[in-house]
């Protein structure tokens, strides 16, 4: 007997390909559709699994007890978009061909769909598929009156559901009711990619570059990218982490009450209170930060790579000192101090204890 499983459903679809089709040559096109599918599926295999393929859509779930950190879903999904723009834009700028499909990429786009429900899993001659009555929601949502109303063509939609289960105060979201045979009314609310990209894509980087960083620690964790990234990062799984070491609170979000550069979080810990701003936030990738604390300034460069086909992720956190002066004297006092006693090393291994926790669980 298949279970019903509780958890994320997302549906990945690429808009404008069927009158695309009708009118451009085949073979092209279907070079171009299966790249941008593939970029689409590499975005998501962090923290989704696929679950089929659906000719011009990519449609993926997740478990819920997975989820550990939901804005990081939004963040894999905002990814993918700029990912699959990337991907639009240097093919079309690479192409020589002057073919219909190959001039016409640029009018592709890509839409998000995101509910929260209930699935099974069924297994028929060894193939996999999600059946449920809030599979076929998802399908369903993808006839809506989004693009109408706004005029917006490439979007993220939520449906209500999808929204409590996420518990995030987004600014700016389009609310609108659709209406299907069978499923009644669903509320739904929409999020325009577009200016999401422009922000996050115009951001400016700061990075702290190996060679100039005070201190390095290099840690492998026995966990995927977004696991790591998501026990790190978030402010609550670091008060389950770093109990000893700090107790931390959010004071401020950025742009749209999302993560990102311009958050503030304090850390009460046993000397006073340290203040650490984003200076730059690249979900999965890197976060760099800055952090006061009294007469001392540092930023902080946390890298994030997957090892091991994603089954295991190093993370390298690099310091770099700013205050006080003499800054020659604050750089080998912070030397010395984590020769002695290497915070990070502390703070790393208790995420350690709490993942093997997870793997094997010791029996109640
Ligand atoms: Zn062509």
């Amino acid at each position: 007997m298949a279970e019903t499983k509780h958890g994320y459903l997302v549906l990945a679809d690429i808009s404008g390909y069927t009158s695309y089709l009708a009118q451009v040559e085949l073979d092209h096109a279907h070079g171009i559709l299966s790249d941008l599918l593939e970029t689409i599926v590499e975005q998501f295999k962090p923290l989704l699994t696929i679950s089929k393929l659906e000719g011009d859509a990519v449609f993926a779930n997740v478990d819920e007890e997975q989820v550990t950190r939901p804005e990081s879903l939004l963040e894999l999904i905002e990814n993918t978009y700029i990912a699959f723009r990337r991907k639009r834009e240097s093919s079309q700028r690479t192409t020589t061909c002057t073919c219909r499909a190959c001039q016409n990429i640029g009018t592709l786009e890509l839409k998000f769909f995101l509910h929260h429900g209930d699935y099974i899993v069924q297994n028929i001659s060894g193939i996999r598929e999600l059946v449920g009555s809030d599979v076929n929601l998802i399908h369903r949502l993808t006839k809506n009156h989004v693009t109408e109303n706004t005029g917006w063509k490439a979007y993220l939609l939520f449906t209500q559901t999808a929204m409590e289960c996420l518990k995030m105060q987004l600014d700016g979201l389009h609310p609108q009711d659709e209406t299907y045979e069978h499923l009644g009314t669903v509320p739904t609310w929409t999020c325009n990619l577009i200016p999401r990209y422009e922000a996050l894509t115009s951001a400016h980087r700061v990075t702290i570059p190996r060679e100039e960083a005070d201190v390095v620690t290099i840690h492998e964790f026995n966990a995927s990218l977004c696991t790591v990234w998501d026990w790190i990062m978030d402010i609550q799984n670091r008060n389950k982490t770093m109990g000893g070491i700090g107790s931390w609170t959010v004071i401020s979000r950025g742009e749209g009450n999302r993560s990102g550069a311009g958050s503030v979080n304090h850390c009460a810990h046993g000397k006073g209170i340290s203040q650490e701003t984003i200076l730059d936030w690249r979900p999965f990738e890197y976060a760099t930060v800055e952090s006061v604390d009294g007469p001392v300034t540092f930023h902080e460069m946390l890298v994030f790579e997957a090892l091991d086909e994603g089954k295991g992720t190093k993370l390298e956190a690099r310091v770099k000192m700013l205050k006080p002066k003499p800054l020659l004297l604050a750089r080998l006092m912070v030397k010395m101090e984590f020769r002695k006693k290497n915070p990070y090393k502390m703070w790393f291994d208790e995420i350690d204890k709490i993942l093997a926790q997870r793997d094997n669980p010791s029996p109640s």
